[in-house]
């Protein structure tokens, strides 16, 4: 695509989005963070890959799910291509720091909003809300918080699950504790791998997250479901025209039915009601 053609699809988006003005109707009164992204031709977004319907690439390479057509609808937005996203797997660990190291332009990644992490980078609007559980082996005879006692729990390092679960358990006057009960891991994979070998008794974080570990020999806790997640796209915290921009387009599409068009068409489940 032409890059002037690029520019003019970026006013164009910019304006109705954001409501932007431009006193001197040129590219320049835009914000710059969003232009440089257009003018390099390439907008760059950390994803998941082994999430169903959220972020999941496939044995070609390619990538699928709401997460993934956000990011492209984001481009579309900017005068780029849906094509000219160029996606990064990216786990809880790694998103911030790729982020912060400048790798990657936005997060849209089932990155849950904290008020600690709105200090470190910018959050929009939530564009979907999940609720935290846990995956057990079938007949675990896990099925309530009292049954975790005395068995140890899956969390990834740099979640949310771990303190949301010993405040929901805490909520239902039962006391788990890092050191008895929480074990910290890298990644799922490894994860799913430590409840397989008996390391782990149950695998704890969002349901979505989860979903993509569900096999044959294990199920998703419906007794157990707390701590609502909402997912927002997260940019450089220095990045606030970007932020802006982004975060006009989430609201317009929440208004207009575009998101709720997008959980339905990648067969994701509606937001947990809170
Ligand atoms: N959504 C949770 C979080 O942001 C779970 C971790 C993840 O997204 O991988 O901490």
């Amino acid at each position: 695509m032409h890059i002037t053609r690029k520019l003019m699809s970026l006013l164009v988006a910019a304006i109705a989005v954001t409501g932007f003005t431009l006193g001197s109707s040129s590219a320049a009164s835009l914000p710059e963070d969003v232009q440089a992204i257009a003018k390099r031709g390439e907008l760059r977004v950390g994803v998941k890959s082994d999430v169903p319907g959220f972020g999941m690439q496939d044995l070609s390479g390619d990538y699928e799910g709401m997460e993934i057509d956000l990011a492209k609808k984001i481009a579309e937005a900017m005068g780029l291509d849906a094509d000219d996203v160029r996606f990064t797997a990216v786990t809880a660990k790694t998103r911030g720091q790729l982020l912060d190291a400048g790798d990657i332009d936005m997060v849209i990644a089932t990155f849950t909003i904290t008020e600690d992490r709105k200090k470190i980078w910018n959050f929009t609007t939530p564009y979907y809300t999940d609720a935290v559980s846990l995956l057990v082996k079938k007949n675990s005879g896990i099925k309530n918080y009292s049954d975790l006692v005395g068995k140890r729990v899956g969390v990834a390092e740099g979640s949310t699950s771990k303190d949301a679960l010993i405040a929901a358990a805490k909520s239902h006057g039962v006391t788990l504790t890092d050191t008895d009960n929480i074990q910290t891991f890298p990644d799922y994979p490894s994860i799913k791998a430590a409840l397989d070998a008996g390391q782990v008794q149950a695998f704890c974080v969002d349901g979505s997250i989860l979903s993509g570990y569900l096999d044959g020999g294990t199920e998703l806790l419906t007794s157990i479901r707390f701590s609502p997640q909402d997912y927002g796209i997260a940019t450089k915290l220095s990045n606030k025209g970007l932020a802006e921009f982004v975060e006009g387009l989430i609201v317009q599409w929440k208004n207009d039915g575009t998101i709720n068009k997008l959980i339905s068409d990648n067969g994701v489940a509606p937001s947990f009601e809170k």
